[in-house]
């Protein structure tokens, strides 16, 4: 770990008009230049060494950190200590492989459960309040090391978008005393058109509610909140559905894989919320083979996603290119 530079601006400020947080740091800036073909997450680079199949590393230039000083106080507004870890997984030694959808279900399982050994490890940190695991794919959303990785935030706060879902599930179980996310399930499997794929633990689908053109989101059948509640079979069937999954947003498109951004959505770490389900969102971001979807003026403008498909249709589609895997 490189010793923190008391110049370096690291803290969380706060939104008061959005009632959200944003992470600021410029340690990034500081990234020393590397040679061209230089892969740091290959096996041999300083940090890897050898004789390792998945690896979690710390990111060495990090959003938050657990000695984040304690930010100067503004009259005004509010900030927050960045305390809280970053790492990279490293999810094969194999530099050239373009997706994990590439690698054996095993291999998948094996790198969720590591994930679930960090959580373990992390829920024990006084400052860790939340785990989110993402993973973006693609040089098209600035993914310079094509190195087959995703990344870990632990971080002292609950990401926007999973407090959005927590508050909205709380409503429904005081309404209904349900589950939404349950619910949502069997309306799935009632409808069946969104479905792209199944299994006795798991069930894929695309929303109802999709904002990307192409978009799975996919659910353990079992009420459950954290990812260290899985079952051994639960771990299995998971590689195997989010392997599918995967491999129908890599084929979609004959010429090129689809670049994707996926994300972990799971329980706040140390409060239990009963009426909160763990779920996996993947948002393809080609709206058609190399035209993108920007998320533009009245996505990030105005909040609201505009859809210019027919959702059902679009759902089809990538069922069918999941077949073909
Ligand atoms: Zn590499
Ligand atoms: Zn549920
Ligand atoms: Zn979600």
């Amino acid at each position: 770990m490189k010793d923190f530079d008391k110049k370096d601006l690291m803290e969380l400020r706060w939104d008061p008009t959005l009632r959200e947080w944003v992470l600021v740091s410029d340690a990034r800036r500081r990234r020393p230049w590397q040679p061209k073909n230089f892969c740091p997450f290959c096996p041999g680079a300083p940090e890897t060494g050898y004789g390792w199949d998945v690896l979690i590393l710390e990111n060495r230039y990090p959003m938050l950190r657990e000695d984040a000083p304690e930010p100067h106080p503004h009259y005004f507004y509010r900030k927050r200590r960045a305390v809280g870890k970053c790492y990279v997984v490293i999810e094969t030694p194999e530099h050239d492989l373009d997706d994990i959808s590439d690698l054996p279900k095993e291999h998948i399982a094996k790198i969720i459960r590591l994930i679930i050994d960090k959580i373990r490890e992390e829920s024990t940190k006084k400052y860790a309040k939340y785990f989110l695991w993402f993973r973006n794919k693609g040089s098209e959303i600035g993914v310079s090391l094509t190195h087959p990785h995703s990344q870990i935030y632990v971080l002292p706060i609950v990401p926007s978008r999973v407090m959005r879902e927590i508050m909205s599930a709380r409503a429904y179980w005081r309404e209904n005393k349900r589950c939404l996310f349950c619910d949502l399930i069997e309306v799935e499997k009632n409808d069946k058109i969104r479905i792209l794929t199944e299994n006795e633990r798991w069930i894929s689908f695309m929303p109802f509610y999709s904002h990307w053109p192409f978009e799975a989101h996919i659910y353990p059948k079992r009420h459950i909140g954290l990812l260290t509640e899985l079952d051994d079979e639960e771990i299995d069937l998971f590689a195997e559905i989010l392997r599918k999954t995967l491999c129908g947003f890599k084929k979609l498109f004959a010429s090129k894989s689809t670049p994707y951004i996926m994300v972990l959505h799971q329980s706040p770490l140390k409060k239990a919320f009963e009426y909160y389900h763990l779920h996996i969102e993947i948002y393809g971001l080609l709206r058609e083979e190399n035209k993108l979807k920007y998320a533009a003026g009245m996505e990030i403008g105005g909040g609201n996603f505009t859809y210019d498909y027919d959702p059902e249709e679009n759902a089809e589609r990538l069922r069918e290119s999941i077949k073909r895997c």
